[in-house]
């Protein structure tokens, strides 16, 4: 397979922040080399992106809509290259990356829909009086993405925020430029409004900082997520964040073990568990804690593991070797800490960053396994003796993103819902959203709501109008002059 060389690729070593090498993570092979930018070509963006804000934002809602509607045409056109090429440089099995390329297609024609419809409101004051609240456009956004769902993540906030009449800078993550590249090139937005820029947080954080820059979105982790709020801060800034979770999955007295162990082998090993919203804490009554540990490690053993473009791989490897790492320095310390390992837990020899579908019960609650956000392939799970106590421990984590609760239990449900401190609360499915779904995190998951109709407030300023009618000058008074 071809090696991807941008046209204004350089010929940099590998530590040079002038150039990133892409590597496939099922093979370790290069897929492709881009040219990074640093502090500098962020300061030239943010000047570019402030000039094309105003020709672009005078456009009408109907026109930018049009343009992101035709996008959305060429990217759907060109929809298995961007398939493939996602899966070359993260890893995902081809069917997920197909299915990651349509919702961000699909988002971009959602948002095309919802721009202009996008209205403000009207009070009345005294009878010839109105006041108006009117979306205005913030200027210029800048969008750091993650690497876990590149296309579908940066179509949808592309979408929302050039509808909205903002200029954009999007940084693709530095593990996954290609593809971030690609959209924004075939997407041929006019008047300089969309710019990308490759990099890491030497390009990052400079936008983050950058007084130019009137919305600063951050999806990703909560360590970074919390710096870029603080350089959003120190120049008062508007930060939106959407970050990490440790989503826990509760499984009810009742259920059936084989139906629980399947929803929570999909929460856990869908994308070799590199979902924001991925089960990381499964919290099991005693009552069926036995056939559904069984059931669920006959699962991970059954799971068909192998590099993303061969057919049947039903999970690809991690993004990087680091990553890696992290998820397997997770899983030792558990299981010194007393956790019993069902399945997996080695990594492999051989080329590539995989590592097996792991299960592992009565793991202790102060393990980092179940404290800090563990982005891998690894279903961690305590039995609990209560709904009370599986609610109890749900919510005793800083994370707020997401929680599923599997019941037969309308009362459970209920209560469910109204005592768990997330922004989504999933019943008796681990998957399966409304597309165009709005997600506010809680807690220290984020800031804000970034999907749904909802990002169109986020991505705009309310502007008040109040208007009355003038008095009219008296006849023969200083209105007509005095010659
Ligand atoms: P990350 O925070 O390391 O990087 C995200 C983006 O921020 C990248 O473009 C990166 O280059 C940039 N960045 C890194 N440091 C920066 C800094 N100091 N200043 C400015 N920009 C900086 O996250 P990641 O590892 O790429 O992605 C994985 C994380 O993203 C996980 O925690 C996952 O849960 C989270 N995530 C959240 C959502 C959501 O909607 N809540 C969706 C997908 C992923």
């Amino acid at each position: 397979m071809s090696v991807i060389e941008s046209p204004r690729g350089a010929s940099a070593s590998r530590d040079d922040q002038s150039q990133i090498d892409v590597l496939d993570p099922a093979t370790g092979e290069l897929v492709g080399r881009i040219p990074a930018g640093s502090a500098e070509a962020a300061d030239a963006a943010v000047r570019t992106a402030r000039a094309a804000a105003a020709r672009w934002a005078r456009r009408s809602p109907a026109e930018r809509a049009g343009i992101l509607k035709q996008a959305a045409g060429t990217l759907r056109a060109h929809a298995e290259e961007l398939a493939e090429l996602q899966t070359r440089e993260g890893g995902k099995p081809i069917g997920d990356s197909m299915g990651g390329v349509q919702a961000g297609i699909g988002a971009i024609e959602q948002y095309a829909e919802l721009g202009p419809l996008h209205r403000g409101r009207s009070l009345q004051g005294n009878w010839d009086a109105a006041d108006l609240m009117v979306h205005e456009p913030l200027g210029v956004v800048a969008l750091l993405v993650p690497w876990n769902d590149p296309v579908a993540i940066a179509c949808g906030q592309i979408a929302a925020a050039l509808v909205t009449g903002n200029a954009v800078i999007f940084k693709p993550s530095e593990k996954t430029p290609l593809s971030g590249e690609r959209i924004v090139e075939l997407m041929e937005i006019p008047d300089g409004a969309l710019q990308v820029l490759h990099g890491d947080q030497r390009v990052g954080a400079p936008l983050a900082a950058h007084e130019g820059v009137d919305l600063v979105m951050h999806t990703g982790s909560v360590q970074t997520g919390r710096e870029v709020a603080q350089a959003c801060a120190r120049r008062l800034g508007k930060a939106l964040l959407e970050l990490g979770g440790k989503d826990p999955l509760i499984v009810d007295a009742g259920v059936d073990p084989e139906w629980a162990a399947e929803q929570a082998a999909s929460g856990s090993f869908a994308n070799a568990g590199q979902i924001c919203t991925a089960v990381e804490r499964i919290f099991v009554h005693r009552d069926v804690a036995e056939p559904f540990s069984r059931a669920l490690e006959r699962r991970a053993r059954e799971l068909r593991v192998g590099p993303g473009l061969d057919d049947g791989t039903e999970m690809g490897p991690l993004v990087d070797a680091a990553q890696r790492d992290l998820v397997h320095a997770h899983v030792t310390d558990a299981v010194d800490a007393g956790a019993r390992l069902l399945c997996g837990g080695m990594v492999p020899a051989g080329p590539g960053c995989f590592y097996p579908p792991t299960v592992l019960a009565d793991v202790p609650s102060t393990a980092d396994l179940l404290r800090k956000e563990t982005f891998g392939p690894v279903a961690a799970v305590r039995t609990v003796e209560s709904f009370d106590e599986a609610l109890l421990e749900a919510n005793d984590t800083s994370f707020g993103l997401a929680a599923t609760v599997l019941t037969p239990s309308q009362a459970n449900a209920q209560r469910a819902w109204r005592e768990l401190r997330v922004g989504t609360v999933k019943v008796n499915a681990v998957w399966g959203g409304a597309p165009g779904g709005a997600a506010g995190p809680a807690r220290n998951s984020g800031l804000g709501t970034g999907f749904g109709p909802e990002l169109l407030d986020e991505m705009t300023h309310t502007k008040v109008v109040h208007l009355e009618p003038a008095h009219a000058a008296p006849a023969g008074g200083a209105g007509e002059g005095t010659g």
